[in-house]
């Protein structure tokens, strides 16, 4: 069972990953973007981290996510910030109010949360958005969290090939292909991370 502090560790995690990522995910969406994806994931996830080191140890799994989706929303800019904002909202909602969940919960609740992803941005898969990370990802944690990490990351390799049908890149048309989608290689992070602080409980 997960408590409140995994789901601390992880967006912690998630942090540090985004911070040390930030120039190059800033740098991929410079061609099919406005280069300010990685600026924006960390002024949102510095706020998320600021607010967990400040809590006590009191709150569910489900309050940390849904604060930090909260901050995300306030604090990022940009298409992004709503569109990770609803994922962690909405899988927080969906874990209830339990101070324990299971990988089985969390694996319904992050289907939920990706749902709700697809539903605001009106994306599909292949339209070389997050989703093409978010939905290989988290179908992969009915094999293991590490698995969910590999097939996220291998999701963001594939966006390249693809033509942007949605967000800024999709401005581009054509020109949008043989790029990587900044949003997805950041999903896989987010995964990657979630994948970490599980191994490291399990170990
Ligand atoms: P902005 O595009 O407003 O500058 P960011 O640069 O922070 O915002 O984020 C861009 C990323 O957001 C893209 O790489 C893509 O993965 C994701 N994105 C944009 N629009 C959508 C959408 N409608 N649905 C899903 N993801 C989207
Ligand atoms: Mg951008």
């Amino acid at each position: 069972m997960r408590d409140a502090e995994f789901f601390r560790r992880w967006m912690a995690a998630a942090a540090a990953s985004v911070a040390r990522e930030a120039d190059r995910l800033t740098e991929l969406d410079s061609p099919i973007g406005d280069a300010d994806h990685g600026s924006n994931l960390l002024r949102g996830f510095t706020a998320v981290r600021g607010e967990l080191e400040g809590d006590d140890a009191a709150g569910t799994p489900g309050e940390v996510l849904q604060q930090a989706g909260r901050t995300l929303i306030s604090t990022v800019g940009g298409a992004s910030g709503p569109l990770y904002g609803t994922l962690l909202r909405r899988t927080g909602k969906e874990l209830g109010t339990a101070a324990e969940v299971s990988d089985e919960d969390l694996r319904g609740a992050l289907d939920a949360g990706v749902a709700a992803v697809a539903q605001l941005g009106g994306a599909a898969p292949g339209d070389k958005t997050m989703l093409d990370a978010l939905l290989p990802g988290v179908a992969a944690l009915s094999t293991s969290y590490a698995a969910a990490g590999d097939a996220a990351e291998s999701g963001a390799l594939a966006t390249v090939p693809m033509l942007a049908r949605k967000g800024r890149a999709s401005y581009l048309g054509e020109r949008s292909i043989g790029h990587q989608d900044p949003g997805a290689t950041s999903s896989a992070l987010l995964l990657r991370a979630l994948a970490a602080v599980a191994e490291e409980e399990d170990a």
